[in-house]
């Protein structure tokens, strides 16, 4: 039995941040939209808090195998289900800052401007943080852009351990503030307060991804339908090559045409370019939306490094521990050049590190985990040709990137280190991202106003193809130094509300 071949007003490719929030914006505003994802709904079950089934047995990742610039072979950071990579994601939803939009110089190169500005956006930040439901405090942070409105939840409150943590930061001359932080907290809220938030799956439905906030209320409106198990393999064009005709879908029941006025592409940065790619032809011979040879290129996925901090003579038994960051360095690390953020992450388990330091016996990892704290250390990678998604001859996505932003990460991390020793702790560990750690991917159709050097325009619509948008990450013209979910958001919000994608 093969699938019925399908139709809607737009159909959206994809159900994470992007596809999500993209799709309830448009069934608010009476849209007919069907969303083909390729994953299923992630089950809630007791393995979603189990360490050892998520870290070391990869259950819930894809089986998605991407190449590096040298033909080896590794697992990729993305998960299809329905929400995407916010089923597993850390729901720290903080918004770029307002420089971030302007071209900044940075001590490797210039950060490029966005084609809109902060306070073009700054409207559907807010609208975004109530959908997500962020907790935050206004005024704690020092480098945060100003707002229209306060945040629509308070900030966490810190464990005691967290606490002590900051007073100790603060003397050693960094400003600890707030994490925006998407979860369900409060009185009323669904949140219990686990230990296995970041980088888990919420079993009670109470970590703000685009499964529960987004599509599950865009369903309810009965203007959305949801095609599970869909992946869209080929975008195939009108005869003059102007208009996306129809997609081509696989199901479990074979391979079907899916027809529609228009079309959004959501993938994740890295999915939507190889789509493009892969779909070329005589009409698109170098892949579709591609008449710049942009599609592909600028791929960024910041600098990153997760640290340990251990002290033997401090037990760190915190329940929820992401909730604070610095980000005094942001702008400015003490020569002029911006450096970036600090960040607590969920608490990390011996046995989650066994992943990586596989010779360690779990005792000593667990006698570590016991006693440390652990944060990431992030700073923009800036955008760069060179840095690109293609197809190679195997038909395998394959990722060239020599990241842009390594003298800062080392000044980034010799100043943390120091505030680190300072704080008190004696050792600090390190593991520095490497390919496959591809959690913030960004950039790869980068949005901008000249058709020649960008792929899509300031509302995601692509220069080259009448009906088809791109929202997703993959739309950034520079990474900044934050998380990027929140800023993927708001965007979709604002495509819908200021485009003619609704119309
Ligand atoms: C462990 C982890 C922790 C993270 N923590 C944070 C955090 O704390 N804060 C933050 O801001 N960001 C975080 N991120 C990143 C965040 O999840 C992403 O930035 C965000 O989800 C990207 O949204 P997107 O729409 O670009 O893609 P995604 O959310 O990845 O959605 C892409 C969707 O497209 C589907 N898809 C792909 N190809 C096809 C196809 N051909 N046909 C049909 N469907 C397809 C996928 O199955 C998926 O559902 C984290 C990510 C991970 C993995
Ligand atoms: S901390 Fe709250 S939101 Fe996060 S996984 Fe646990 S219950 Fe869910």
């Amino acid at each position: 039995m093969s699938n019925p071949d399908l139709e809607s007003d737009v159909v959206i490719v994809g159900s994470g941040m992007g596809g999500g929030t993209t799709a309830y914006a448009l069934a608010k505003k009476g849209v007919n939209v069907l969303v083909l994802e390729r994953g299923e709904r992630l089950p809630s079950e007791k393995q979603n808090w189990d360490p050892k089934e998520v870290f070391l047995n990869k259950r819930y990742k894809s089986k998605e195998v991407w190449v590096d610039s040298k033909g080896k072979k590794f697992e990729a950071g993305v998960h299809f289900y329905v929400g995407g990579n916010t089923k597993m994601y850390g729901a720290s939803l903080p918004r770029l800052r307002e420089k971030d939009f302007e071209e900044l110089q940075h001590l490797e190169g210039k950060s490029p401007a966005w084609p809109f500005t902060y306070w073009d956006i700054e409207p559907f930040y807010v609208e975004a943080e109530k959908m997500y439901k962020v907790h935050n405090n206004v005024g704690e942070n020092p480098t945060e852009p100003p707002r229209s409105e306060p945040f629509p939840y308070p900030a966490l409150p810190h464990d005691p351990y967290i606490s002590a943590l900051a007073t100790r930061l603060k003397k050693a001359g960094v400003t600890p503030h707030s994490n925006s932080m998407g979860i369900d907290y409060g009185d009323d809220g669904k949140c219990i307060v686990c230990r296995t938030c970041d980088g888990f799956a919420c079993r009670v439905g109470a970590k703000s991804d685009a499964e529960i906030n987004a599509i599950n209320p865009a369903l309810l409106t009965g203007k959305v339908k949801l095609q599970t198990s869909a992946e869209v393999i080929k975008i195939e064009l009108t005869d003059d090559g102007k208009r996306v005709d129809y997609l081509l879908v696989k199901g479990p029941n074979g391979e079907y045409k899916v027809r529609g006025k228009k079309f959004v592409l959501s993938c994740g940065a890295v999915l939507t370019s190889a789509l493009l790619l892969r779909s070329k032809s005589v009409k698109a011979p170098n892949g579709v939306a591609n008449s710049s040879d942009m599609v592909g290129r600028n791929f960024m996925m910041h600098v990153n490094t997760h640290i340990a901090a251990f002290d033997f003579k401090r037990k760190n038994n915190v329940t929820f521990q992401k909730t604070l960051s610095f980000s005094d360095w942001y702008f400015d690390g003490g020569k002029g050049y911006p450096l970036g953020i600090i960040q607590l992450i969920g608490k990390v388990q011996g046995i989650m590190m066994k992943s990586y330091a596989t010779k360690v016996p779990l005792p000593i990892l667990n006698y570590i985990a016991n006693r440390s704290v652990e944060f990431l250390v992030m700073n923009e990678d800036l955008p760069s040709k060179e840095n690109r998604v293609t197809i190679d001859e195997k038909n395998q996505v394959k990722i060239t990137r020599k990241p842009v932003g390594m003298r800062t990460h080392k000044k980034l991390m010799k100043k943390t280190l120091k505030v680190m020793r300072k704080s008190g702790y004696q050792a600090i560990f390190k593991q520095p991202f490497d390919l496959s750690m591809n959690a913030h991917q960004c950039g790869t159709t980068v949005s901008g106003n000249d058709p020649k050097k960008s792929v899509v325009d300031q509302y995601c619509k692509t220069h080259d193809v009448e009906n088809l948008y791109l929202i997703d990450g993959g739309f950034f013209p520079s990474s900044a130094s934050v998380n990027p979910a929140l800023t993927i958001a708001a965007q979709a919000l604002r495509v819908v509300a200021k485009s003619d994608l609704a119309k």
